[in-house]
């Protein structure tokens, strides 16, 4: 039976991750060096998986409070003023989440109706094009240059505004290119939303992770932009928390209660145990976190330097943990020089087409692997660039 009729329109003509076919490929090799992953290489800290397994030693089982328990809803209120100095109110503006992925699906859900256009910078995290068009809309990439250190400026996102634009898409610091954004930028951008009316869907995920002393700006506190933002965060990348499925998104009542609707029907609540996991992070992990950070500081140190002497240029990213340099002195594209790597070196990269078009030319390696597989990684791909003659 021809069982692909059954499968909705929108649905069909999405293609798979671009980084899950690559690591199909990777998973039948043994002994690779992976500098592909996107999620920290450290364990989850101690207290916080004590705190889980405490959770369930008390014997807390059961369903929490649709919007997340009430302590985890406060302590992120309290976390986001002290961190992002934008307030909410826990009672009415927070929803506790599977993630930031299942926070950008309800909050997509909640504000789009079919057609509407949903502006991303590009290259960019890669479930952003595809969520958009899963909620009936309409992904609008405004690709970013390596030229101008993969920022986006707001006269690059008005050239693509247009009467069906409904929604911005931000993440600072952004996957893959490490890029971070500056104060007067974000601000020009602030009030292009305004002037057009845009709701933003801000994903700080990495936003506790930046280096060099940059300071991480949200645009939810920028004036007039509390009312028109969806705040996003989590806790899978600083607090190495990837497999709790735990983040959270705020926003104005109105919109924390139509997200509600989607998540109460489609999800109910989050995992309890990783409710009173996060709530132990975002009380008790600075320190933890800050030790995390030093490690990726000197990591992506190495890394960049290590690429740029074997001719591969590379920007210094100020945030994330990732590294995206330009494969262009190959001749290679990115999905050749991935996979030619792969093979002939057995270290694996992303190729910088998974992000989009934009990110064609370049590959991401992750500093998120010990800095002595690191460094190991790194003299096989010179060798590998010695070998193919990269000028
Ligand atoms: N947003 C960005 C920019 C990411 O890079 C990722 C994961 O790699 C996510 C969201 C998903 O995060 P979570 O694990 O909280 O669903």
């Amino acid at each position: 039976m021809d069982s692909i009729r059954h499968i909705a329109h929108h649905v069909r003509p999405i293609p798979k991750s671009g980084i899950r076919d690559f690591f199909e490929v990777v998973q039948t090799m043994s002994d690779v060096i992976s500098l592909g992953i996107g999620e920290p290489d450290f364990d989850t800290p101690w207290h916080i998986r004590e705190a889980a397994i405490y959770s369930l030693e008390k014997g807390h089982t059961g369903y929490t409070s649709n919007l997340g328990q009430p302590a985890l809803r406060a302590a992120i209120a309290k976390y986001v003023e002290e961190h992002f100095h934008v307030g909410y109110d826990p009672h009415t503006e927070i929803i506790v989440t599977i993630g930031v992925s299942q926070a950008i699906d309800s909050a997509l859900r909640a504000i789009l109706n079919p057609g509407d256009e949903v502006l991303y910078h590009e290259p960019c995290y890669v479930s952003y094009n595809p969520s958009v068009t899963l909620c009936h809309g309409v992904p609008v990439a405004v690709p970013t240059r390596a030229e101008d250190n993969f920022r986006v400026t707001a006269e690059a996102i008005a050239a693509k505004i247009t009467p069906r634009s409904r929604a911005l898409m931000l993440n600072f610091p952004t996957n893959p290119t490490g890029g971070t954004q500056t104060r007067e930028e974000l601000e020009k951008i602030a009030a292009l939303c305004i002037r057009h009316d845009l709701v933003v869907l801000s994903d700080e995920i990495y936003s506790e992770l930046t280096y060099d002393g940059a300071e991480h700006f949200s645009i939810a506190a920028m004036p007039g932009m509390r009312e028109r933002t969806v705040f996003l965060h989590g806790f899978s990348k600083a607090f190495a928390m990837t497999g709790f499925r735990i983040g959270y998104a705020c926003a104005p009542a109105p919109l924390t209660d139509a997200m509600m609707k989607i998540h109460q029907y489609g999800i109910l609540c989050a995992s309890t145990t990783s409710q009173e996991a996060a709530q132990e992070a975002l009380e008790n992990g600075a320190p933890a976190v800050a030790s995390m950070r030093r490690k990726y500081e000197a990591r992506r140190n190495y890394i960049v330097r290590a690429f740029n002497d074997m001719g591969l240029d590379c920007l210094k990213p100020l945030g994330a943990f990732y590294s995206f340099p330009s494969i262009k002195s190959t001749g290679l594209s990115s999905k050749e020089f991935s996979l030619q790597l792969l093979k002939s070196k057995k270290v694996a990269v992303v190729p910088g087409s998974a992000f989009g078009e934009s990110g064609e030319g370049f590959v991401r390696a992750s500093y998120s692997t010990s800095l002595s597989e690191i460094k190991v990684a790194m003299k096989r791909i010179a060798e590998f660039c010695k070998e193919i003659g990269a000028k």
